[in-house]
């Protein structure tokens, strides 16, 4: 078998586009589905200041990669930074900050550690012995920690835009647990294409470039690329994404019978999201941000009725004093 490009040997059938793709081909075409997402939903322009999160998996990176590619043909682009958030997990976060600054180095990027226990007061690993008595898990307070800090490091460093390194699956895996669980408010805060108009200037607009591109994809990208992946999981993993891990096998299933399904899915995130929009503008008493009030802490949108956001709520009732 060839690739259909040039005549070498092909190492990969794309079975939705029925490509057959040498190692080259293989990641140009991943390249130009990245630059082709970036220009279709318009995620940032040659002049804007990008940040991008990363955690040192094979997503965070390859986003990376392919981000400071874009912005380094234009001359005026201002230099890529990234971040990472080291939530003091022992055992895990060791071996992604290496690869991380590793791949920082080697790609001249410019790495901001940004660390829980001297963000929040206290690391993963202290907060969740106490996890009992408060009925939340720890990817919950892990997610809403992050995000916070996140985001208060790309302000800091006057981010336009912060890239984050969601793919194909991790998307329409979020989809259709909403959908499950029948929250269209989470539908709506979450799409496909990131918060890239996010209503709110308190957050720095997220955007999603390898939101068309399947994990599958990414880890072959990252061989062929010479990206060092990430081997250990983090502990908490298991434990607490068991809906999630149904939903994954269950679309992965899916795709065995049909290879367009998750392109499907993402299709119809973005129906929905587009049908629902011009509802909410006819109905006023309807706000998918609750933005209608701002902590009286860190200044941050909160729900209506709420003093706190979920990140100060979070530190009191941790004791986190910092
Ligand atoms: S699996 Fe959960 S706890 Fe572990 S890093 Fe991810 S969000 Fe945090
Ligand atoms: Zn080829
Ligand atoms: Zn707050």
């Amino acid at each position: 078998m060839k690739c259909q490009y040039c005549s070498k040997p092909a190492v990969y059938h794309r079975k939705i586009s029925n490509e057959t793709v040498c190692k080259e081909h293989f990641c140009t075409t991943i390249e130009n589905k990245i630059r082709k997402t970036v220009r279709k939903y318009n995620m940032f322009s040659p002049t804007e200041k990008i940040v991008v999160g990363v955690s040192g998996g094979k997503d965070s990176l390859v986003l990376l990669y392919n981000v400071m590619k874009l912005q380094q043909r234009y001359h005026q682009s201002p230099p890529i930074e990234a971040i990472l958030i080291d939530e003091g997990i022992e055992g895990y976060r060791y071996e992604s900050t290496e690869i991380a600054k590793q791949m920082c180095r080697i790609w001249n990027v410019k790495l901001h550690i940004v660390k829980f226990k001297e963000n929040f007061g206290k690391s993963l690993d202290e907060i969740i012995p106490k996890l009992p008595n408060l009925k939340i898990n720890a990817c919950t307070i892990c997610g809403t920690v992050r995000r916070h800090l996140l985001n208060k490091k790309a302000k800091s460093l006057q981010a336009d835009k912060l890239a984050i390194g969601h793919n194909l699956d991790d998307q329409t895996e979020t989809f259709l647990q909403n959908i499950v669980r029948n929250d269209l408010k989470r539908i709506l805060q979450h799409p496909p294409n990131g918060n890239i108009t996010d209503p709110d200037s308190f957050f720095i607009p997220r955007v999603k470039p390898l939101m068309q591109v399947p994990e599958a994809e990414i880890s072959r990208y990252c061989y062929y690329m010479d990206i060092p992946i990430q081997t250990t999981p983090c502990p908490y993993v298991e434990k607490f994404f068991i809906l999630r891990k149904e939903i994954q096998n269950f679309i992965n299933a899916l795709e065995d019978q049909s290879a367009e399904i998750k392109y499907n899915l993402l299709k119809m995130n973005e129906k929905i999201i587009d049908h629902t929009k011009i509802e909410i503008d006819q109905d006023t008493s309807f706000d998918p941000h609750d933005h209608r009030n701002f902590c009286i802490k860190c200044k941050s949108p909160c729900g209506e009725k709420r003093k706190l956001c979920y990140f100060c709520e979070l530190k009191e009732s941790l004791n986190c004093n910092i």
